[in-house]
């Protein structure tokens, strides 16, 4: 193999821009193309821990992240009622120069991204997606769905949980549902919420809010999940409030703004984790492609872009493009990723068993562990 120069990313979430980003800062020629013709981000808000905010400091857009979301370096641990149970601090996965924790709407992680993806001249095709790729061996042909055609030296599937280039090189793993939920939703931040608090127990599993910026805080209720409960996206709202109904501390002024059913979000937990390649020839997957866990540690993001870091450190570094390359990858990652998606499902088990005790240590263990750079 020669050395490649050009790269087709399928994808422009967190993933898919941030490997743009990486790989155009680094004078590589990337090709992006996104389904959504308005490449927005859907949902409310995210947590991301200080390992993902490595990463996107890597990429040069920290500044906008950290202006745009809200940080915070502790957690709170609250009885159904309110009561503050502890307080306990968060570890600096990203280095000590770095928020233990720092959340975000996801419209703003979208747009920060997107600009620096712009800045960078990858060229982008938006409402448009890949119908064919053949793989020659010694570079990819792709036509896509507006009609053009294009030849590239790598293509990354950077598609999320469904991903269709995943399905298209053979990959036979799919997302399976672990049987939770959340009903989540933005409201008004409480002047008096500056981290993270969660309450375990009551009705759900977890009852939850986070600053997000500094007017907008993020709900959360995770609870079993049921196919029916998705029926009518009417009752949204009366069902998140009624949910919410016996939690207290911050959670009556909460409720007075669950009154927009579309501005509530019911979404399934999924596991996936692809234990074999992460490529067939020079198609490649990262991303929630290739895993995807309950967000129990909020890691989803932060495994996506150490992929995104781990891949494009090779490319940029390494004068052949081969199989040895993309084996090495996923070498490098699936022990991380690994114990991401194992503890987030222990924690997602435990949770559904009622057993709070355990939780904290896994979580310090996990999260020290992610200290080291991937
Ligand atoms: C309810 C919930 C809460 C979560 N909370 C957190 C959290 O607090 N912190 C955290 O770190 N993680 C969280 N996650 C996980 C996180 O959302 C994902 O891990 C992350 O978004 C994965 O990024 P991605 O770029 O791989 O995939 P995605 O964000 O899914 O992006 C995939 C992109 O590909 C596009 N696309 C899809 N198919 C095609 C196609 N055929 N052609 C072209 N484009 C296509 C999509 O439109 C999309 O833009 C949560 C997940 C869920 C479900």
């Amino acid at each position: 193999m020669t050395r490649a120069r050009s790269v087709l990313i399928v994808g422009g979430g967190s993933a898919g821009n941030t490997l743009a980003i990486l790989l155009s800062n680094s004078g590589i020629a990337v090709d992006l193309v996104e389904s959504r013709p308005d490449w927005g981000a859907l949902g409310s808000g995210i947590l991301l821990h200080g390992n993902a905010l490595r990463v996107l400091r890597d990429a040069g857009v920290w500044p906008q992240i950290h202006a745009a979301g809200f940080g915070f370096d502790s957690i709170g641990i609250l009885a159904p009622d309110g009561t503050v149970i502890a307080e306990q601090p968060d570890l600096h996965s990203g280095g000590p120069e770095l928020p233990s924790t720092l959340g975000i709407l996801r419209p703003a992680l979208q747009q920060t991204l997107i600009d620096a993806v712009h800045a960078g001249g990858t060229r982008v095709r938006l409402g448009c997606t890949v119908q064919k790729l053949d793989d020659h061996g010694d570079g990819v042909e792709a036509v896509f769905s507006d009609g053009t055609a294009g030849r590239y030296d790598l293509v990354v599937g950077c598609d999320g949980i469904y991903s269709a280039t995943r399905e298209s090189i053979g990959v036979v793993e799919r997302p399976e549902p672990t049987g939770m939920g959340v009903w989540r939703t933005l409201v008004p931040r409480p002047a008096e919420l500056v981290r993270t608090d969660l309450a375990y127990g009551g009705p759900c599993y977890i009852a939850g809010y986070s600053p997000m910026s500094d007017d907008v805080a993020y709900a959360l209720l995770v609870v079993d999940w049921h196919e029916r409960d998705e029926a009518d996206p009417a009752d949204y709202a009366e069902r998140m409030r009624a949910e919410s109904a016996v939690y207290g501390g911050l959670w009556p002024r909460i409720r007075e703004h669950i009154t927009d059913p579309a501005a509530v979000h019911y979404t399934a937990f999924h596991r996936l984790l692809v234990e074999g390649p992460w490529h067939r020839g020079r198609i490649a997957l990262a991303g929630d492609a290739v895993h995807a866990c309950p967000p129990t540690l909020a890691q989803g993001v932060a495994m996506s872009l150490e992929d995104t870091a781990v891949l494009a450190e090779l490319l940029t570094s390494r004068d052949v493009w081969d199989d040895a390359l993309l084996t090495e990858y996923r070498d490098r990652r699936i022990p991380r990723v690994r114990t991401v998606v194992d503890g987030s499902m222990q924690l997602a088990q435990w949770l559904k068993e009622g057993n709070r005790q355990a939780a904290p240590a896994l979580i310090a263990s996990i999260l020290t562990a992610l200290t080291e750079r991937p």
